[in-house]
């Protein structure tokens, strides 16, 4: 097996989303296993080799290390909201059990009142004691973001922050002066050649932490570390192996003050595990997953074939 040491097992799933997402439809990835367990390696097909080696990191760090010990033994996440129509948002918030909702907005072509409308309708669905925050995923340039977020702001009765509404970490900067809104920053940590030293200072409130995007739950950690900002722990879409290390980065995190965007193995139709990293009452354990569906959700042969070559093209990389 590529990498080899210690590795015994690989497998390549597919599973269909419930509603298209980051311009996908299906998520597929690898999981691996060693001695510490399995770990998942699956960036997603945008993202180039040097860019993966990060994200085979955390597989390996899952497979073959574990991960520190948690301090704490459940943690708080949040309903994660395509961007649907309103009543569907409204559905999916009230199924969920969580009382922190994260929005999806400023998607291609939809019109302002749309998000608006979701925004709206998931408020509503929380009522007025929960949590909502929306991630533009870097649509907006400032003086959109400035207007867009004035408005969702108030739709929501107030938002728990907004989540990467620009590209740059100067227009963050920008934003964050010309605006009350508490601004989270995704992309600009992730994406960022050096995520330990990059300087968020001036753009950002609060960093999301994405264990395969960052090399790993030990690496996530000194992220967290070196920036000395409240941090929210958010999947990269996983199967529940991969939200398992999520969970773990969530539960070693010293402080946790916002709910995690760790629940979205509920877009997904089906998972490898018949157990689920599902929330109950807006929680999730801390635990290990054992993929025991991977025969029900093994890839087709094209897309396992695809997955092997990526991976060993990491791995040799
Ligand atoms: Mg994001």
């Amino acid at each position: 097996m590529a990498d080899g040491a210690g590795i015994d097992a690989v497998s390549v799933y597919s599973v269909p989303l419930r509603t298209r997402f980051r311009g996908i439809d299906v998520r597929d990835g690898v999981l691996v296993r060693g001695p510490a367990g399995w770990g998942e390696f699956s960036p997603f097909w945008d993202y180039d080799v040097a860019e993966s080696r990060r994200w085979w990191a955390a597989a390996r760090e899952a497979a073959l290390e574990g991960w520190p010990p948690p301090v704490r033994a459940t943690v708080p996440v949040n309903v994660t909201v395509p961007a649907v129509g309103p009543e569907r948002a409204h559905a999916i918030v009230a199924a969920s059990g969580c009382r922190t909702a994260k929005v999806k907005v400023a998607e291609p072509g939809q019109a302002a009142a749309e998000d608006l409308a979701r925004v709206e309708a998931v408020r509503a669905a929380l009522g007025p004691a929960g949590a909502v925050r929306i991630d533009a995923n870097a649509a907006w340039d400032v003086d959109t973001a400035v207007a867009r977020l004035r408005e969702l702001d108030a739709a929501a009765g107030g938002l728990e922050y907004a989540e990467q509404p620009c590209a740059t970490l100067p227009e963050l900067a920008a934003l964050r002066r010309r605006l009350d809104v508490r601004i989270a920053v995704d992309e600009g940590v992730r994406r960022s050649a050096d995520p330990l030293r990059v300087d968020l200072r001036a753009a950002a409130d609060v960093v999301v932490l994405k264990v395969q995007p960052l090399g790993g739950v030990r690496a996530a950690l000194r992220v967290a570390e070196a920036h000395g900002l409240p941090c929210v722990v958010s999947s990269a879409l996983e199967s529940s192996v991969g939200i398992a290390a999520g969970v773990a980065l969530a539960a070693a995190l010293p402080d946790l003050p916002f709910a995690c965007g760790l629940a979205t193995v509920a877009l997904f139709t089906g998972d490898v595990t018949a157990d689920p990293l599902l929330p109950v009452a807006g929680e999730l354990p801390v635990r290990a997953v054992v993929p025991d569906r991977l025969a029900e959700l093994a890839a087709p042969a094209d897309v396992d074939a695809r997955w092997r070559a990526r991976l060993a093209e990491v791995a040799a990389a």
